[in-house]
């Protein structure tokens, strides 16, 4: 559900040669420096899954080295099996109940002042891992006070019950990605579907809560078809938006249909803007947690607007 699963070789990886040249505007660097491996080893001592490692993120050696990371909690193997996405398919483990516990654990040493967790789709679960959210979320807000949090959720089938209860753990961000334009929404999402995701944002809109979303281009949408999305999303209100390029992640994937230049990602953003959206984030490396670290204070001031409590 995140169009953070995208695979792009990081310069000097040992991983093949990718077999299209990107543009030069596309680049990732390799992570070297000390604070991405300390941040690694902490992942790793506390077993827990990022999307950031499970996609092979091209912005890992940048976001890291700021220890910006996305966790991914309930398992690292989805239920379904989008096009765009990286993270492995198959029948996952049941959930970890020790899992919430180690998030807040880390997140707490981490002393963030923003920090972004997805997970992978559990349609295995009668509430699509609507609990387990629910403890993450809760424990999360115990542990650091001060941090806002952001939770990238999955569409739950469309069923806004589940979604509530996410919701009633009260997320400073709700965050769930249309990922692409209607027409080519079940193409590239396999077991999701427009309505159903937009219900649920709409969902999450009306209850008040600041929410967010994201779309990637290149996967063969028409500009005017992005503008529908973006006038669309205008009138729903929806606070924050990411723009990225879609970037496949093997030829088993769905093939990138273009490279978006940056000038079209800066004409969206306008776009965007201008159709009454206020907080836009576009460009070829953006992903719905690209520089979200850095949404402390918006996300306080969109939360004092909307009359939500304020973050400790
Ligand atoms: S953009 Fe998101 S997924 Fe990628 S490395 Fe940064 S935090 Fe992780």
């Amino acid at each position: 559900m995140s169009d953070e699963r995208l695979h792009l070789p990081v310069l000097g990886d040992a991983a093949p040669a990718p077999r299209r040249r990107h543009p030069e505007w596309i680049r990732a660097v390799l992570p070297s420096k000390p604070e991405y491996f300390e941040l690694r080893a902490m992942v790793k001592e506390l077993q827990l899954h990022t999307v950031c490692e499970s996609a092979s993120c091209p912005n890992i050696g940048e976001c890291w080295t700021r220890r910006a990371l996305t966790i991914m909690i309930l398992g690292d193997i989805c239920t379904r099996s989008c096009r765009f996405c990286d993270v492995t398919t198959g029948r996952p483990l049941p959930a970890d109940p020790d899992e919430p516990r180690r998030v807040a654990e880390m997140l707490g040493r981490l002393n963030l002042e923003h920090t972004v967790i997805t997970c992978v789709d559990r349609d295995d679960l009668a509430d699509f891992g609507a609990a387990h959210w629910a403890e993450t979320i809760q424990r999360v807000k115990a542990a650091c006070p001060a941090m806002t949090l952001e939770v990238l959720v999955g569409d739950f089938k469309g069923r806004t019950e589940h979604a509530d209860i996410v919701l009633d753990a009260d997320p400073d961000v709700f965050a769930h990605n249309l990922e692409t334009v209607p027409r080519l929404s079940r193409q590239v999402r396999v077991q999701a579907s427009y309505p159903r995701s937009y219900k649920i944002l709409e969902h999450a809109r009306k209850r008040g809560a600041v929410t967010k979303t994201g779309l990637m281009l290149g996967l063969g949408e028409t500009l005017d078809e992005v503008r529908e999305v973006l006038r669309e999303l205008a009138g729903l209100g929806v606070d924050i938006l990411t723009l990225g390029q879609y970037l496949a992640p093997s030829k088993q994937h769905l093939p990138i249909d273009r490279y978006v230049h940056p000038t079209e990602f800066a004409e969206l953003e306008q776009f965007a803007r201008a159709a009454g959206i206020t907080h836009v984030v576009s460009g070829p490396l953006v992903r719905s947690s690209y520089h979200a670290d850095g949404q402390a204070a918006l996300v306080r001031e969109l939360r004092a607007a909307k009359g939500l409590a304020p973050v400790t």
